[in-house]
């Protein structure tokens, strides 16, 4: 017996199924050979959406329709206003919507309601913020070259953008990439992941209602072969943003390297806390806890390896079991879930597996390492999971799990604690909890992510851009860099008058 915090499942009627088809050149199209995909809910076992399984055909007159559309201008010439003021009304739009795309983001994803919700209308604060980049978008100038010479640096759309979305956060990563490439004057073609289509297809009919022309945005629905791949290799996309794994981030990169086009990357993280005995352990506790159970660990920033300081191992990790034990764990429709299913029976077993491995490698189990049964749902449901005894070699430690699992390591000085959070292939982020500000600022200097957290965890905001080191990725995104990920950059030297000298010499 555990001990958990169980919701049961609660009685209520499915919404119909959601029929999900490509969006190309502003036509809602099936597949040429009319094949489909089903995604089950992964809470409740039954059909949620059946979404058009995209060729290599459906992707290529996406990129066809993307590709005229940028070459014509008919977004990328528009001024910065209007551009923004089609990007206020999606915002709108996404808030107007929120119920609907939050239902079925949960029902495909398994996340809770509550948390979907929140997803959804905090996607729209990207999509203003990204309208606000739009009208302050500009390049630079140089004025002091000398009196007859002046240079400006010019910033233009990159051209056609391929958009690659994994299944963890659909709605919220779409919004941290496509607002930022249309207010650049980018056209995209998006694929969302075979398992969460819908709320992509959603804003698909949002984007026509709030004014954006035919072929700016196209979206093609399917699996990463060939749909993905043809995005990643077509000579005429000029970038392909991605996230998921890394693993087909590599893949991507190798196929983009073709035709060079630019290639941005969000990828895997196995990010790190360390928390030293003067920090304020009760807030670390519950953001540890936080960390590792949000989005049921299936989350890049997912604080799933803690460094503890030997003095406070024993009793911070019996804290953080005692606060995973309250986390309400179920049926992702209660409002009162706090962590829902897992997305896949495959992906359980990963979960699983790991932890078997670290069991018999001498670690501890000392909450969870199990799936639940909880009343009414299916059985994709995993415990939360802390494991003790664990030594850095072990894969549990070092590899993305993607699961509700805390692995606990401990240290004895900064510089210790510094060389296991750098021994890791990734560099997402990384997190430190101390009152000293020293020991705060030295660990954040150090540290190899593209995000450090000081007494906190995963807070983010539209202004502040992400990324990853290592492989955790290429690029960033969101806040202004974001944006500029999208824009390419031009120089522009003039010459002042006819002050010239020639180059060539008389005879
Ligand atoms: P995934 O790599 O399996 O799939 C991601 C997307 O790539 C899907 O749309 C999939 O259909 C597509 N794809 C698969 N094979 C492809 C190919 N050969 N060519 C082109 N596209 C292909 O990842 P996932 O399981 O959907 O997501 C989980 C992963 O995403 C985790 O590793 C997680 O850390 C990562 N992630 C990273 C961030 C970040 O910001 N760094 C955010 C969320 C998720």
């Amino acid at each position: 017996m555990l001990d958990l915090t169980l919701i049961p499942a609660i009685q209520t009627t499915l919404p119909p199924v959601f029929e999900a088809r490509h969006l190309i050149n502003g036509q809602w199209r099936d597949s040429a050979d009319a094949a489909t995909t089903e995604r089950l809910s992964p809470s409740h076992g039954t059909v949620v959406s059946r979404a058009a399984k995209g060729g290599k055909d459906e992707a290529e007159a996406a990129i066809a329709a993307a590709r005229a559309a940028f070459d014509d201008g008919r977004w990328s010439a528009l001024s910065g206003k209007a551009r923004a003021t089609v990007l206020l009304k999606v915002a709108d739009l996404i808030e107007a919507n929120v119920d609907r795309m939050a239902l079925i983001e949960t029902l495909e994803s398994g996340k809770p309601i509550t948390q979907a919700r929140g997803e959804v209308s905090g996607a729209a604060d990207l999509w203003r913020y990204a309208a606000a980049l739009a009208r302050t978008l500009h390049g630079d100038s140089h004025n002091s070259l000398g009196a007859d010479m002046l240079a400006v640096v010019l910033k233009e759309p990159i051209g056609v953008v391929s958009i690659i979305t994994p299944w963890n956060f659909p709605f919220w990563i779409l919004s941290q990439k496509l607002p930022f490439a249309l207010a650049a004057g980018c056209t995209c073609i998006v694929k969302p992941s075979e398992l969460t289509p819908s709320t992509t297809v959603i804003l698909g009919d949002l984007l026509t209602e709030a004014g954006l022309p035919a072929g700016v945005v196209n979206i093609v629905l399917g699996y990463g072969q060939p749909v993905g791949a043809t995005l990643a290799s077509d000579p005429r996309v000029d970038m392909i943003t991605f996230t998921g794994s890394t693993a087909v981030g590599k893949g991507i990169a190798a196929a983009a390297s073709g035709t060079l086009k630019k290639v941005a990357l969000e990828l895997g993280g196995k990010n790190p806390q360390v928390i030293f005995p003067d920090a304020d352990l009760d807030s670390a506790a519950d953001a540890v806890t936080f960390g590792v159970c949000f989005n049921t660990g299936q989350c890049c920033n997912s604080g799933s390896r803690i460094i503890v300081h030997e003095d406070i191992a024993e009793a911070f990790t019996a804290r953080v079991v005692e606060l995973s034990k309250q986390v309400a764990f179920g049926d992702p429709l209660d409002p009162a879930t706090q962590v829902g299913a897992i997305v896949s029976p495959e992906h359980g077993a990963k979960i699983d597996g790991y932890v078997t491995a670290a069991r018999n490698a001498g670690a501890k189990v000392a909450l969870g390492g199990k799936p639940l049964q909880i009343a009414g749902l299916g059985p994709q449901f995993y415990a939360p999971t802390v494991v003790t005894n664990v030594t850095p070699d072990m894969p549990i430690a070092r590899e993305e799990v993607f699961g509700p699992v805390l692995t606990v390591l401990t240290f004895r000085t900064l510089d210790e604690a510094l060389k296991l959070v750098n021994d890791a292939d990734y560099g997402l982020s990384a997190g430190v909890w101390s009152e000293n500000v020293h020991t705060c600022l030295t660990f954040a200097r150090q540290a190899q992510a593209g995000t450090v957290w000081t007494n906190t965890w995963m807070d983010g905001f539209p202004e502040v851009t992400f990324g990853g080191v290592k492989q955790s990725g290429l690029g960033r995104e969101i806040g202004r860099y974001g944006l500029d990920e999208f824009m390419e950059i031009k120089s522009l030297v003039m010459r002042i008058g006819r002050t010239r000298a020639p180059w060539v010499r008389p005879r």
